[in-house]
């Protein structure tokens, strides 16, 4: 067994723990793990951009980004958290821009910001459709060359202890079993998707650091509050569980939302906003319409734009699209709401500790409280990169202050623990994470369904306890399983 500490341990490659690692100055030491290949997460597949009020001599203002996020959160933020992120988003924005970070500049050199739904003036960054990609992309460039930290890709945490001096950390990598120590430690292991049928999320997103830090003490919060984005590609067809998102900023740009019959009955939900609604008035509008209409057929037009405006703006999506058959400068898309983020998660003070001494938590897995009751969009890599950044930040500082820094370090005082293999134990039987699936798409989609809430919480807590306690091997099936009976249990539990 390998045993090496470190001054931080980040699980999670997205925004959040590149971005966090990045801030860390050369002396700390950072160990950066994440579950599969370093590109598959959330974030890689981010398609808008990131919102920020940016230029000075912009028409926008902090207040209107701070007023535009508090109105798509049905004034259900927490003020401090969010104006932090309104009011830090220029600095982070220039740091990544710094870092290598390429967005989209019009014709004076000026960066271009798109327009997406809830905001009042154009202010997200992006580069093209693939913004997250670009991100992402630069700041792992920039990680990779940092001498003080490692980065072990394809290594899941699947346990987490505390010990006198931090925490210590159990990882699986390949089908074997490692400890590594630390004095903090910092969960950005991303959202949830996985718990539901059809999602826009990663594979990686099965709430793991959520059902970690959950069983280790952490406080949890609001994590019933789940965004089900309205525009996934709807293929009647497909069975595949990862839905391709059509981007938010395709009705930014003007595209129409039209019901079976070609209306656009937006104006009977929301005439003023129409389609640049927030996302949870549009994906309720989509299933009442549905009932309305018995019929899940909906589509987003945008052919009535310049070709080349499309296809210069949207080109990933568009090759998407016509990988399908459908040319978006001339034919509807097939669209229908699924399941895309988690406003709640591990609750975090303003500088992102949790309520476990010395752990933090950034990026979707965490409950910062910026986004309220439902996100405002392209808020969320932001709110990863100030986060991220703000864990490293606080983390620094107890570090310098730290009497026993240097103790921390010291391999005599770490604990000794061990992670417990049971050589007798048997795999996660088949069908368990299907049926989990089963549940949620039934009691929780866009609505409550109470009945089947109450229905489905004793089912998913028996599955939840029959995981715990059963003599199962620990591999990546037990652990993912594990986690997503621990998050669909949190989640009916918190509604009923
Ligand atoms: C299709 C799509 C489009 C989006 N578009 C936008 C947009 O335009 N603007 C915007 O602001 N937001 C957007 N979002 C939301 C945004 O991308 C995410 O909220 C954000 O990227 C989350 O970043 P993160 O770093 O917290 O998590 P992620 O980027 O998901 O990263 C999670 C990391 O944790 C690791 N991990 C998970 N479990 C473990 C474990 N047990 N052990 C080790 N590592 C683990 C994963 O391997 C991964 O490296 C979009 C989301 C999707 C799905």
């Amino acid at each position: 067994m390998i045993k090496s500490k470190y001054h931080v341990i980040i699980a999670g490659a997205g925004v959040a723990g590149l971005y966090a690692a990045l801030c860390l100055p050369s002396d700390i030491t950072a160990l950066l793990i994440s579950k599969q290949t370093l590109d598959v997460c959330n974030s890689t597949l981010a398609q808008g951009g990131i919102a920020a009020v940016y230029n000075p001599d912009d028409d926008d203002t902090v207040n209107l980004h701070y007023h535009d996020s508090l109105r798509a959160g049905g004034f259900k933020n927490n003020p401090e958290t969010l104006w932090k992120l309104v009011t830090e988003a220029h600095s982070d924005i220039e740091r990544i821009i710094s870092l290598g970070v390429d967005f989209d500049k019009d014709k004076e050199g000026k960066y271009h910001r798109t327009l997406e739904g809830g905001h009042c003036r154009r202010r997200i960054f992006h580069y093209k459709d693939s913004s997250g990609n670009e991100v992402t992309s630069r700041l792992r460039e920039q990680v990779l060359t940092r001498k003080n930290i490692t980065v072990l890709p394809e290594t899941e945490l699947c346990n987490l202890k505390r010990t006198h001096t931090g925490f210590s950390a159990d990882v699986l990598r390949d089908g074997d079993h490692f400890t590594y120590d630390c004095a903090y430690f910092i969960m950005a292991t991303g959202g949830i998707g996985r718990v539901y049928e059809r999602t826009t999320n990663a594979s990686i997103a099965t709430g793991d650091g959520i059902t970690i830090a959950y069983e280790l003490g952490a406080k949890i919060k609001n994590i019933s509050l789940i965004q089900f984005h309205p525009t996934a590609f709807y293929d009647r067809s497909e069975t595949a569980r990862e839905c391709f998102l059509i981007s938010e900023s395709v009705r930014g740009e003007g595209a129409y939302l039209l019901n079976r019959d070609g209306e656009r009955f937006m104006e009977n939900y929301d005439p003023e906003r129409m389609e640049l609604a927030p996302r949870d008035v549009v994906s309720h509008a989509i299933i009442s319409e549905a009932k309305r209409l018995s019929s899940d057929e909906f589509h987003l037009d945008i052919s009535h734009k310049d070709p080349e405006f499309i296809r210069n703006h949207f080109p990933a999506i568009n090759r998407f699209l016509l990988s399908k058959n459908i040319d978006m400068t001339k034919d509807k898309i097939p669209i229908y709401p699924c399941h895309h983020y988690l406003m709640g998660g591990i609750n975090v003070d303003v500088t992102g500790q949790t309520s476990v001494p010395g752990l933090f938590a950034c990026g979707e897995c965490a409950h910062t409280g910026v986004h309220g009751n439902n996100r405002l969009a392209s808020n969320s890599l932001l709110e990863a990169l100030v986060f991220g950044r703000s864990c490293a930040e606080e983390i620094t500082r107890k570090l310098r202050e730290r009497e026993a820094f240097k103790g921390s370090l010291d391999p005599e005082k770490l604990s000794s623990y061990k992670f417990l293999r049971r050589f007798d134990s048997k795999p996660v039987p088949n069908g368990l994470r299907t049926k989990i699936r089963e549940i949620m798409q039934k009691a929780y989609f866009v609505f409550p369904d109470m009945v089947a809430v109450k229905e489905g919480l004793p089912e998913v807590t028996k599955i939840k306890e029959e995981l715990e306690n059963g003599n199962y091997i620990v591999d990546v099936r037990y652990v993912e399983a594990k986690s997503l009976a621990t998050v669909a249990y949190l989640i009916l539990r918190e509604i009923i």
